[in-house]
């Protein structure tokens, strides 16, 4: 089983504890997901989702390309 480590509560957890992105998994865990719920997501187009990569940059993904991912 593959492991990952959290972003935003630093803790290592089971790949299951992420949710699928466009090219791999979420930097959260589901359960910080739930705690900080995604700012500006609400905010983008709605054929886009809002995702921030791990450097920083703020990129908008179709959700077309989201779901096959
Ligand atoms: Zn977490």
């Amino acid at each position: 089983m593959k492991y990952k480590h959290c972003a935003k509560c630093g803790q290592i957890k089971p790949a299951t504890e992420f949710n699928k992105r466009y090219s791999g998994l979420q930097p959260y865990c589901r359960e910080c997901n739930r705690k900080y719920p995604r700012e500006r997501q609400e905010q983008a187009d709605s054929h886009f989702n809002l995702v921030v990569l791990p450097n920083g940059v703020r990129a908008f993904i179709l959700k077309k390309e989201y779901k096959n991912a």
